[in-house]
């Protein structure tokens, strides 16, 4: 990207907005931020900030005003208790937000537009298997996605695909596998499962149980916050227009994550499973030799490094909040 280009990030109140908008500004960037509320953790660094519901049009023409790169961020979305509740409103809100957003930076002439899709778009049937083979770009089609969410993001990513042929419009689209990462949600029911468990074996005394959904079983990958934002950059400065895979391809169970966080907190705690739970597909993983051919790169950042430092810092939250005494957090 050319030195301060003025970028637009929608959802930038949010974990992975938040962490972009920072990102563009130590690169020299003139950024505003969208969003419905301000960053809940700390102070945004957006140049601007500006609080607008971005399911209005007329507020998606605001936003837009002025820069030359949008990178839209902005949904309504939470961990799988959240999306498999609320198809309704989820689909509702994301595709108002997105068809505006798209059509808002057309009329206005941006240049580039980057498109936050996700790994909730894979067909599900390829997805029964705790073992499942890495999900390449080509297996969300015939289109068989997650309910409400998932069809949003499949849906958008076409819109993006009518947009660059009817139009020439540019426009980018990531599929997130499960970013994790400190200043993101941890409690009140959007937490991701990375986020939800670091909470649950913060706040337990060792030699306690935790609750895990599902059978624990169920795998997934897992990338850390910087290497999404990371990506997010170099795939807008390159000229690949379908979409491409951002997470990483190590496979573990939800149990194997319980136990990271539990050696990265000192801890030695015993799983409750719950099966009554969503637990969303059996398995998903990410293939990752497109994003490698496509960028020369792709998500680097080990998940026990990762999972350390989102440790520590929810850690730190529970404490400051009173949540947890600090000789728990010490205790080895
Ligand atoms: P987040 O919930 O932390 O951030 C999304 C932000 O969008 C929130 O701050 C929210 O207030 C804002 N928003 C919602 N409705 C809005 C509206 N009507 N107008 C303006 N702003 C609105 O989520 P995140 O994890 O930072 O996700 C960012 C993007 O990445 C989303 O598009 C999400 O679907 C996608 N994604 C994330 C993951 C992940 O693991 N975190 C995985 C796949 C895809």
């Amino acid at each position: 990207m050319a030195k301060h280009e003025r970028v637009l990030v929608t959802g930038a109140g949010g974990f992975i907005g938040h962490h972009l908008v920072r990102r563009l500004r130590a690169e020299g960037h003139w950024v505003r931020g969208a969003d419905l509320k301000y960053p809940e953790y700390e102070a945004s660094e957006a140049n601007e900030f500006e609080l607008l519901d971005l399911r209005r049009w007329d507020n998606c023409l605001l936003a837009v005003r002025g820069v030359e790169q949008v990178y839209n961020l902005a949904a309504d979305m939470g961990g799988i208790g959240f999306i498999t509740a609320y198809h309704a409103d989820i689909a509702r809100n994301n595709i108002l937000i997105n068809a505006h957003m798209l059509e808002a930076s057309r009329i206005q002439g941006i240049k580039k537009f980057l498109f936050s899709s996700s790994a909730c778009v894979y067909a599900q049937s390829k997805q029964k298997d705790a073992d499942v083979s890495p999900l390449k770009e080509e297996d969300a089609y015939p289109a068989d996605p997650e309910p409400g969410y998932g069809w949003e993001k499949i849906y958008t990513e076409q819109l993006c695909t009518y947009y660059q042929q009817d139009y020439g419009f540019e426009t980018r689209i990531a599929r997130f596998h499960n970013v994790y990462g400190p200043l993101g949600t941890y409690e009140g029911g959007r937490e991701k499962a990375p986020a939800a468990i670091c909470r649950k074996v913060a706040l337990a005394d060792n030699d306690d149980t935790i609750e895990v959904w599902g059978d624990g079983q169920q795998t997934r990958s897992f990338m850390y916050v910087d290497d999404c934002v990371e990506g997010l950059l170099r795939l807008m400065a390159s000229d690949y227009r379908v979409p491409l895979n951002l997470g990483t391809d190590r496979l573990v169970t939800v149990d194997e994550l319980v136990d990271l966080v539990c050696a990265v907190a000192g801890k030695r705690l015993h799983k409750q499973h719950d099966p009554s739970k969503p637990q969303g597909v059996r398995g998903r993983n990410s293939d990752n030799g497109r994003i490698r051919r496509v960028l020369g790169w792709e998500p680097l950042v080990p998940l026990e490094q990762g999972l350390a430092v989102t440790y520590r810092w929810i850690e730190r939250e529970l404490i400051a909040k009173g949540r947890m005494q600090l000789a728990r957090a010490e205790r080895p």
